[in-house]
């Protein structure tokens, strides 16, 4: 079973595809029948690790989380995400689009983004990289998320508000899109996780990969090999999963498991546990399992993160849950805060909070004392402050 890399038509199983109106066909195709000529080739590699390594500051650390292995009793490793220039993930997939686009001739970008973090990723890199940035947002996360649109529009970035339905990530995707449409010869759409119509699911796994790339190479050196007994990373879209996960999926002694946002509450009516809730269905572009009523309208989702509000799942990941090869867990609002406080308590490491319900698996499941448990915390917690301080004057 291959579990890492789509079909001809971008389908991993029976999810996957490109669902997109007809107008956006010369866009998609451009892409498909060139990205991985581009991305695989060695100049591009060449520029692109170069980045990685001396803007980015990759490789980031596998940091044997001492405090942490002796409450849980088991060996933990924290791959630190968290200290990528920006604080996250988000940047290896930002910078290697933007790359690509420069390949393609593009002069334009254009992104969409919930809680600003993706924004300002590729704010940063076409800022570096000399190009015109507009970034799609919800209005309401506008409001919300003030220090990453004052970030944004330093970068040179002009953000524009998504005032249509609820005027938040899916919105502001759906504006993304339409603009697409508008612009197809100068413009390329950077698209923020592993979602959206094919090729996107394929080529932001294949920048994220670099992280389970590192996890290999520095496992092998620190503990004399490269696999660990688990891989453990919350899932919005699922890019920094899809990283953590990607050279590991067709290893089967290593075990696989995906921490999603249960908000309130898996059956509270407010959550964004996509695998628990979702059907099959079609959302932004690919086919997969979306949180929608009977007759096919998207559901709002929650989480406390803004970076797992996500009513849908990249089909990688559907297809890891159909096919059993991942194990889901759902985190709820409160079960994140908690282990947020006690990373940053035993380890003195301020997590993101979607990082946080990567971290809140240790409470739903023994590992034996030997276990090798690598953990990706995806970001840092500085644009969580408002949210832990809140739960800090609440008496924590
Ligand atoms: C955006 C974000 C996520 C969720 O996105 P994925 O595509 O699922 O990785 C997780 N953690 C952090 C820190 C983020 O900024």
């Amino acid at each position: 079973m291959n579990y890492k890399n789509p079909d001809e038509h971008g389908y991993y199983g029976e999810f996957g595809g490109a669902f997109i109106p007809e107008m956006l066909y010369p866009n998609v195709e451009e892409l498909q029948k060139n990205y991985l000529e581009i991305i695989e080739s060695e100049e591009f590699q060449t520029e692109y690790q170069d980045l990685l390594k001396n803007y980015v500051g990759r490789a980031t650390p596998l940091y044997f989380a001492k405090n942490l292995s002796a409450k849980y009793q088991t060996q933990i490793y924290l791959k630190r995400e968290d200290l990528n220039h920006t604080g996250a993930h988000k940047i290896n997939n930002a910078l290697g689009q933007v790359l690509l686009a420069k390949r393609l001739g593009k002069t334009r970008i254009i992104a969409e983004t919930g809680a600003g973090q993706h924004g300002v990723a590729t704010a940063t890199a076409c800022a570096l990289l000399g190009l015109e940035c507009i970034v799609y947002m919800g209005e309401i996360d506008i409001q919300r998320q003030a220090p990453n649109v004052a970030r944004m529009k330093m970068l040179g970035a002009e953000v524009v508000a998504a005032t249509s339905g609820s005027k938040t990530l899916k919105d502001a995707v759906n504006e993304a899109l339409r603009d697409w449409i508008n612009n197809p010869v100068t413009t390329h759409y950077v698209i923020g996780s592993v979602v959206g119509p094919h090729p996107f699911p394929d080529l932001v796994a294949r920048f994220q990969s670099i992280i389970s790339k590192e996890i290999k190479e520095q496992l092998k050196e620190k503990i004399g090999r490269e696999n660990p007994d688990y891989v453990i990373a919350c899932v919005g879209g699922g890019s920094n999963a899809a990283g953590t996960f990607y050279h590991f999926v067709e290893e089967q002694e290593v075990k696989i498991i995906a921490a999603e946002a249960g908000g309130l509450g898996v059956n509270s009516g407010k959550s964004a546990a996509t695998t628990f809730l979702g059907t099959l269905g079609v959302l932004h572009g690919s086919k997969s399992l979306v949180m929608q009523t009977e007759d096919g309208q998207v559901i709002e989702p929650h989480s406390i993160s803004a970076g797992l509000d996500y009513p849908g799942i990249g089909p990688f990941h559907a297809h890891l849950f159909k096919e059993k090869r991942a194990e889901f867990f759902s985190i709820n609002d409160d079960e994140a805060l908690k282990c947020a406080f006690e990373l940053t308590k035993l380890e003195g490491i301020i997590p993101a909070l979607e990082s946080a319900h990567a971290l809140a698996v240790l409470d739903k499941k023994k590992f034996n004392e030997n276990d090798i448990v690598v953990i990706c915390l995806s970001g840092r917690g500085d644009k969580d402050m408002e949210t832990y301080l809140k739960k800090l004057d609440a008496g924590n």
